[in-house]
């Protein structure tokens, strides 16, 4: 019996407590999290530099409303600007709400409504994200959906050019499809979708919220291009677990959105702000993302070479941290397997295990890490 609505399918594991890349569930089982809280826990759980920041926020000021100057606010707006091609930022709370913010303020800044997204895209679940988002099993019993959003094939350049026209407002998209099954995009592709929302005075949008905040090595994954989005979402792990999203925008969109026109009430909250600017301040260091950069390409070496053998293993791939193996069956027993192992990894659609181990985690954590995956997929049994 639940009080709860069942809109969740959970694994059968209550976490007592956690530390870095280790949880701890009620029985005193402990466990891998290769999942960080889905991409957010990017420095493990309870960093000690995020927790201390949230303690003091809490000794000084919890809420005030945007109806006043929050200090906190412009010191993460400063960083995430410095480290990005943008020029201001909208605080909100969640990604949904900070894809939401980018598609409004597309409409007001071009005055056009149409907006080109992907097929297996996931942009969130408010009507307009959902709309926005290229995925049938998405919108299932919710229609009929916002108007004028069109999904095209990703990686296809050509199919976004056919959509291209007059009242195009913007292109949304992510540079690794994550919920959609750990696609990343070609460099082609990515630089062709910009330069044709630049030749038809279009956005270009880059939904950050899973690949943001150096999942992928570097503060945003643009970066791994020649791009400079007009609109920039970020929230997952901006915050390493307290509620944050965030919208980074362009100089020229800041008159589209003018005293009145968008608003949130917990949107840059002093606490989940005081969380953000302890978490960029670790991950935004360049010897910090160096390593991000090398544990994760020793980790995707080490999987290739481990796994190459095994038939039903069709690809292994991602960028950075967000890695996805592709199975041509057997998806949720392996999670399952591996979870009993004490390794917890999720799915990503209907047939990739997806990993997303927390940027700070260890060596010997990978190492053992890998051990359980090339055993559970071997059929072989050890103990941790
Ligand atoms: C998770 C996710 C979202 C939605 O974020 P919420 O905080 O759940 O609203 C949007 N876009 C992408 C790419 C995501 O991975």
């Amino acid at each position: 019996m639940s009080y709860l609505f069942p809109t969740y399918q959970r694994f059968d594991v209550k976490v007592k407590s956690a530390s870095g890349t280790k949880l701890t569930d009620e029985n005193g089982q402990k466990y891998l999290d290769f999942i960080s809280g889905i991409a957010v826990c990017n420095l493990g759980h309870r960093h000690p530099a995020v927790q201390e920041a949230v303690e003091q926020q809490l000794k000084q000021v919890w809420h005030v409303s945007n109806l006043f100057h929050v200090s906190v606010q412009e010191e993460v707006a400063e960083l995430l600007v410095q480290h990005s091609c943008g020029d201001a930022v909208f605080f909100c709370n969640s990604g949904a709400e900070a894809n939401e913010a980018a598609i409004k303020l597309a409409r007001k800044y071009t005055k056009r409504h149409k907006i080109i997204t992907f097929k297996k895209s996931f942009h969130g679940r408010t009507f307009a994200t959902m709309s926005a988002t290229g995925q049938a099993k998405i919108h299932e019993g919710f229609g009929p959906l916002l108007q004028e959003f069109v999904y095209v094939p990703y990686n296809d350049i050509e199919a976004v050019k056919k959509e291209m026209d007059e009242t195009t407002a913007a292109v949304m998209l992510e540079i690794v499809q994550g919920e959609g099954g750990v696609v990343p995009a070609e460099a082609e592709f990515l630089e062709g979708v910009q330069q044709l929302c630049q030749e038809n005075g279009s956005l270009f949008i880059v939904d950050e919220v899973q690949t943001g905040i150096g999942r992928t090595g570097k503060p945003f994954a643009y970066q791994h291009y020649s791009l400079s989005p007009d609109i920039t979402t970020v929230a997952k792990g901006l915050g390493s677990g307290l509620p944050i999203g965030a919208l980074i925008g362009k100089n020229h969109l800041k008159e589209a959105f003018g005293p009145g026109s968008h608003g949130s009430t917990f949107g840059g909250n002093p606490i989940a702000l005081a969380a953000a600017k302890a978490t960029l301040t670790v991950i935004f260091q360049e010897a910090f993302l160096k390593e991000v950069e090398q544990k994760a390409a020793y980790f995707m070496k080490e999987l290739q070479t481990k796994l190459s053998s095994i038939p039903f293993i069709t690809d292994i791939r991602g960028k950075g941290f967000l890695i996805g193996i592709e199975c041509a069956e057997k998806q949720g027993e392996l999670i399952g397997k591996m979870r009993e192992k004490g390794l917890l990894v999720l799915g990503a659609g209907p047939s990739v295990i997806r990993l997303l181990p927390p940027l700070t985690v260890t060596m010997e954590e990978m190492n053992t890490a890998l051990t359980i995956i090339e055993n559970v997929c071997c059929h072989e049994k050890i103990s941790l």
